[in-house]
């Protein structure tokens, strides 16, 4: 054989071995992805002044619970999607976020909730706005997502829908808890009507609280997942960032995950999620210097108050806020567990 054909040999060879790789061996070629994830419970005016020993510890310990539960489905092989829907469900069904059961009340004293989730490996997203009945508003965004032939439903459309796809529905007082009750009749008591000035004056308290999860798997797909009660007195039908593609929830392979908390108002008019990850993805930056520079340079100047957690496909993860702090926990492969409230 000349030197010619022997190369061609070999390099059919390798190629058929590629192409016959067997699962086991294919999975363990994807091991080599770096897995991680990040959560978020809201952002805002969380000082150690304003928070006791034990509320701290109850906090740390459910974005514990939940991490851990995104962890363990990415350690086994799991998705990104699944990984950051079961985050997200665990801190949904705590009374202590601003999501399913302890989301906050709208002026007229109900609840409307909001969620979105984003697959980065071939974008496609769900969306649910001012939903009353539905107890896991992300499970109904991933319906959405892989059931119907649209990318947002809202109000009775949306809770029709859940009916048909059989999720559970749950009393709109399911979601009714003491203290978000308390800082409505304090919200009310500052606000008149339609008050814009008064609303935006409001105690970050009042305001924030969001959930969201940001994974990349060992397969190197991207998923972002937000969910929320909203902002505490809203009116109108008021739907904020959470639900909006490319401002709450954004997630894209070759870039990277967002979930936001915050103003929601400006990061609508930012589109702060999609901006963040065009910036890595165009601007060829490092998540840390995109996050950085939205949250710290472009927001905050503008008056929009918040933070986001970003993964990429590296498996590098970044918090940043412009808050006084963000409820947050992240976990890289089987590194430490992260798990911080504070700004320091
Ligand atoms: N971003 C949410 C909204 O504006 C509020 C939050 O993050 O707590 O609806």
């Amino acid at each position: 054989m000349t030197n010619v054909f022997k190369l061609a040999a070999v390099v059919l060879a390798a190629s058929t071995s590629l192409a016959t790789l067997q699962p086991a061996q294919a999975l363990e070629k994807s091991e080599q992805n770096q897995f991680a994830i990040a959560i978020h419970g809201g952002a805002g005016t969380i000082t150690r002044a304003n928070l006791n020993a034990e509320q701290e510890a109850a906090y740390k310990a459910k974005l514990t619970e939940a991490l851990d539960a995104g962890h363990a489905i990415l350690a086994d092989g799991g998705s990104s999607m699944d990984a950051v829907i079961a985050a997200v469900q665990i801190m949904e069904a705590s009374p202590l976020f601003n999501s399913g059961r302890g989301a906050v009340y709208t002026f007229d004293g109900e609840h409307e909730l909001d969620a979105s989730i984003m697959d980065g490996s071939n974008l496609e997203a769900g969306a649910v706005a001012g939903v009353k009945t539905i107890k896991s508003p992300i499970a109904l965004a991933r319906s959405v997502m892989e059931n119907s032939v649209h990318v947002m439903l809202s109000g009775e459309g949306a809770e029709q829908f859940a009916q048909e796809q059989g999720l559970e529905q749950v009393d709109n007082d399911y979601f009714d808890t003491e203290h978000r009750y308390q800082q409505l009749e304090q919200a009310r008591e500052r606000l008149g009507i339609a008050d814009k000035q008064a609303y935006l004056d409001l105690d970050d308290k009042f305001k924030y609280g969001t959930v969201g999860a940001v994974a990349v798997d060992k397969n190197g797909n991207l998923s972002a997942a937000t969910s929320t009660g909203g902002m505490t007195a809203k009116r109108y039908g008021r739907i904020g960032d959470s639900p909006v593609i490319g401002a709450g929830t954004w997630a894209d392979n070759e870039s990277c995950a967002v979930s936001a908390t915050g103003h929601g108002e400006y990061f609508i008019r930012f589109h702060v999620a999609a901006d963040i990850c065009s910036r890595v993805k165009y601007l060829d930056q490092s998540i840390e210097k995109a996050g950085d520079t939205v949250i710290h340079d472009v927001l905050l100047p503008a008056g929009g108050t918040g933070g986001v957690i970003i993964v990429d496909g590296a498996g590098n993860v970044h918090m940043p806020f412009n808050t006084e702090g963000m409820y947050r926990a992240s976990r890289v492969g089987y590194g430490d567990t992260e798990v911080a409230i504070y700004k320091d």
